[in-house]
């Protein structure tokens, strides 16, 4: 079941998503299908990425755009103001 994505980008804050394209930060690149959580917006999304399995290691990309990403988890059971 496909979550409705927020309108407003400030309301994806805190929600848990997946990434649909691979994206990169210059240390490390993160391949299509990862999971992270959005931390903040400005000029795009800043994703938070779980820590990888093996190493631990989290990794932080910035500018991401919406249609490059597909919500799993919204950031909480409240319904967003004025989006239904
Ligand atoms: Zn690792």
């Amino acid at each position: 079941m496909a979550i409705k994505s927020p309108k407003r980008m400030a309301d994806w804050v805190g929600s848990r998503v997946k990434t649909l394209y691979a994206m990169e930060n210059g240390y490390a690149k993160m391949p299509a299908g990862s999971v992270a959580v959005v931390t903040g917006v400005s000029r795009g999304f800043n994703l938070e990425f779980a820590p990888c399995s093996c190493c631990s290691m989290t990794v932080k990309v910035s500018r991401v755009r919406p249609e490059h990403l597909e919500i799993i988890e919204l950031k909480s059971a409240e319904r967003v103001e004025g989006d239904r």
